[in-house]
């Protein structure tokens, strides 16, 4: 524990007032009077420009789609075992590598986090786990704010007021030795920042919890005992499509779909199967990165350079591509027998930090394990209940909200958020590449 007088905090040079960081106007700014103070010396503005969207239009000859991104078809022997080993390996140098390497499928995914992150970056881990703690008096509501070391900006839970470090203000300085994983390379320019407050996405875990009578776990201690927290998770953004060939209970047919700003994780540290499900995103909202101005408490979890993708890629794609077009066709039984994927990072600058509250608990004595995922920016909301002795888990969602647009009608593609393509079944007509989409 430390004591108070270490943080000074930064005032107003004109009226003496709480200034609050301004990330897309790139400064401070005095709650009273409106005077700014530029973030210094970086100029993060200067970067604004370079994130740009390059989508590439399904194209469209004589009402028929043209593909030929998915002219090659493979076939698919989707190994979930395959898919988890490769999961682990990603980001992992350390001590228990040999003890799970050879782990079935399920084993892996349910790494605890803090064992993950520890094993990922031991350093970090014990920093972060023996940070102390500073506490001053709030100057608007006069209540003990309380904060980690590592904050560069307080926030106030009483008045919800922020408070920055005066150091920041000077020097836009951020002990990085804080981040998870590489430092210095590869961070991402771009976040978005947190839009729902702690207390919200308390009532919207609650609220999964309920909904789906999810009873043996003790949330609100766990609320107490600060097992919410907030993550910057590390996404690079793609444009995805696929064309499948499946077998199903009512014959074997092609399908062919698109998922746009969709975000490959460069980070295993949450359950990434448990965040595609917390989708969609709205990127035009971004701000420029930089990690001094963070209010509050954020662990960021960094971009691992050589995450390895192709696990993950199989799971998501089977998962998924299965999910909807049961949906979509009303089916009971889908398999994919072939398909060819393309999927390529359409945009330049395309890592993104993404606001998430993620909870994980263990109840060690029924074996069993919680974990709900929030994105920070909507209260999208998912939770995955694991019962380890049978291998079972169940998937709770608050249901998905991610967009769809017709293939045929790409204008609607404006905004910048996740959407996907409504699956359509289509068959080959004639060269080069024109399939006919079949009712
Ligand atoms: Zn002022
Ligand atoms: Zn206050």
């Amino acid at each position: 524990m430390k004591s108070s007088d270490t943080v000074i905090i930064m005032k107003c040079p004109n009226c003496s007032g709480p200034m609050y960081p301004h990330t897309s106007e790139n400064a401070f700014e005095c709650f009273y009077c409106g005077h700014k103070r530029k973030f210094s010396p970086l100029d993060l503005t200067a970067f604004a420009e370079k994130m740009r969207f390059r989508h590439q239009k399904t194209e469209v000859e004589e009402g028929l789609l043209k593909l030929p991104h998915t002219a090659f078809m493979q076939y698919w022997n989707f190994d979930e075992a395959e898919y988890t080993v490769n999961l682990y390996k990603g980001g992992f140098r350390s001590k228990v590598k040999d003890k799970y390497i050879n782990y079935n499928a399920n084993n892996v995914r349910w790494i605890p986090i803090d064992e993950y992150l520890e094993n990922l970056d031991e350093e970090t881990y014990k920093l972060i786990t023996e940070r102390g703690i500073l506490y001053f008096k709030c100057p608007n509501c006069a209540n003990e704010v309380e904060g980690f070391e590592n904050e560069n900006i307080f926030l106030c839970k009483y008045c919800n007021y922020s408070y920055p470090r005066e150091e920041v203000v000077k020097f836009g300085y951020y002990n990085k030795a804080y981040i998870f994983g590489p430092k210095f390379l590869g961070m991402p320019y771009w976040y978005l920042p947190f839009e729902i407050e702690e207390g919200y996405a308390k009532h919207l875990a609650r609220k999964i919890l309920s909904r789906n009578s999810i009873n043996d776990f003790p949330i609100e201690f766990l609320f107490e005992k600060g097992y919410l927290k907030k993550y910057f998770f590390p996404y690079e953004l793609s444009d995805f499509r696929i064309r499948v060939e499946i077998e199903s209970n009512k014959g074997r047919f092609q399908v062919y779909q698109e998922w746009i700003n969709w975000g490959v994780p460069k980070n295993l540290a949450l359950d990434v199967l448990l965040c595609d499900r917390i989708f969609s995103w709205d990127f035009s909202k971004m701000e420029p990165f930089s990690p001094a101005y963070i209010i509050g408490d954020i662990v960021i979890l960094g971009h691992i350079n050589g995450v390895d993708n192709i696990g993950y890629l199989n799971t998501i794609t089977n998962y998924r591509v299965t999910e909807r077009i049961k949906q979509t066709f009303d089916l009971k039984r889908v398999k994919i027998v072939k398909q060819s994927r393309d999927w390529r990072r359409n945009h330049s600058y395309s890592m993104i930090f993404v606001p998430i509250y993620y909870l994980e608990c263990q109840l060690p004595k029924e074996d069993k394990l919680l974990r709900i995922a929030i994105n920070g920016q909507t209260g999208s909301c998912s939770a995955v209940v694991k019962q380890r002795e049978n291998g079972v888990f169940s998937l709770f969602d608050s249901g998905e909200n991610v967009k769809s647009f017709d293939l045929l009608r790409r204008t609607e593609m404006s905004d910048e958020c996740t959407i996907y393509s409504k699956p359509v079944k289509i068959e080959y007509l004639k060269p080069k590449f024109l399939y006919k989409i079949l009712k």
